[in-house]
């Protein structure tokens, strides 16, 4: 075997629906040199990184802290944690991740119950009632924003209903969390997870969580043989949490004042989560979900100002992601290729139905920024050209210029 050289990336920009370019300062954050598990400045950092995520999250919630996984391992936990076999769970699915759940639910051994809206919409609130009515549910297990359509679920009302059915509520907030307004405590939600790669600035590997009383209450009743013999005392449940490494109860304990070892704590993601926080909160939370919409809403003006089609209900567009109609004549795959391989820009495939339909282009994190913006329109007003769409000339970048007005 020849010895690899060492690891030097070229320079790209990644426009997709995530992973995105990391904000240099988190990477920085990250080469920071460790310390011990129990040493009292990583204590105080996991103190810390609790503190920013109840800002981030907008709630009071004291179990609000990081899964060591990429966003699917704290969807696993929340869910591995939350059900026992037979719970009977509903899950409102309007895209990809929204089968997800479903198919970790199903996997928790729960009894899964769906309603479906169509790719490029979102799930009633009237459906979702009825569907309640029918199912009665331990969960409703919903995805927030799912960038698989780029829609964006309401959740006005869904509490009233959790509260009229005794269920809790569980959202994949991966997609939409620190870009798109999402008040944990005023929507009334039990369970919520995360991930740095979106709306966050980060790299994926570090999964942001929290978990109102009643969810933790509901968790703790499982606590493990192994996590009450360690928390002396503490009751022991016939109904273990079906998993170890993301057995929430463990975890909640190697996060509290007792710090009771579970896995050792990814030091350097943490290091990440804490810096992508940090600097959200130094823009101001709110500040950062109105740079999403600016940027994003100058992508959508572009896309349009191209003469493309948008994909998907406007009216529930995510601020961070946007859908965009492959033009018959082209192969999006050629055209893809050709903005990674011309102008180091990545955008978007599709999945399922959309695959081989419609390109998603992000504006999140560190890539909610204008020369960004500009950037991929221009590029990929003349990689359409060369494959042959009749394009505006300019039409992306002047549309994009609109939007951001005299500022710009
Ligand atoms: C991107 C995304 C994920 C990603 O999960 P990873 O394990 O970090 O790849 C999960 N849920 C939603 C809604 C997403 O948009």
């Amino acid at each position: 075997m020849s010895l690899p050289g060492p690891i030097d990336p070229p320079a790209r920009l990644l426009m997709g629906p995530g992973p995105i370019s990391a904000d240099p300062r988190v990477l920085r954050a990250m080469s920071a040199q460790l310390v011990g598990q129990y040493d009292p400045f990583m204590t105080e950092a996991m103190n810390e990184v609790m503190g920013l995520y109840r800002e981030i999250f907008a709630t009071a919630n004291q179990q609000t802290l990081l899964v060591d996984s990429t966003s699917r391992g704290a969807i696993e936990a929340a869910l591995v944690s939350l059900l026992e076999p037979g719970d009977r769970v509903l899950v409102p699915v309007m895209g990809r991740f929204g089968h997800l759940l479903v198919e970790i639910a199903e996997r928790c051994g729960a009894e899964v119950h769906t309603v479906d809206a169509p790719w490029g919409t979102v799930v009633p609130l009237e459906d979702i009632a009825a569907a309640m009515e029918r199912v009665r549910p331990h969960l409703l297990a919903m995805v927030h924003g799912d960038t698989s359509t780029t829609m964006m679920q309401p959740f006005d009302g869904l509490r009233e209903l959790c509260d009229r059915y005794e269920c809790l509520l569980y959202a994949d907030v991966t997609a939409t969390l620190g870009g798109n307004p999402f008040p944990t405590d005023e929507w009334g939600v039990d369970a919520a997870t995360a991930g740095l790669q979106k709306c966050l600035g980060g790299p994926s590997g570090s999964a942001p969580a929290t978990f109102s009383p009643r969810a933790v209450e509901v968790i703790e009743a499982r606590r493990s043989i192994e996590a009450g013999i360690r928390a002396d005392g503490d009751p022991v449940t016939a109904h273990p949490i079906r998993s170890n490494y993301f057995d929430l109860a463990m975890i909640f304990d190697y996060w509290s004042p007792r710090r009771l070892n579970h896995h050792t704590e990814a030091t350097t993601m943490l290091y990440g989560a804490r810096e992508c926080a940090r600097l959200i909160l130094e823009t101001g939370l709110a500040a950062n979900q109105e740079r999403h919409l600016l940027h994003g809403n100058a992508m959508l003006a572009g896309v349009e100002g191209l003469g493309l089609e948008v994909y998907g209900d406007r009216a529930y567009k995510m601020a961070n992601v946007v859908g965009v109609v492959i033009p018959d004549e082209v192969d999006g795959e050629a055209v893809r290729a050709a903005m990674l391989a011309d102008f180091g820009i990545e955008i978007g495939t599709s999945f399922g139905p959309l695959a081989g339909r419609v390109w998603r282009i992000g504006t999140m994190g560190y890539n909610a920024r204008k020369d960004a913006v500009l950037a991929t329109l221009a590029a990929l007003e003349s990689v359409l050209r060369r494959h042959g769409v009749a394009v505006p000339s300019g039409g992306g970048v002047d549309a994009a210029y609109d939007v951001y007005g005299t500022a710009a």
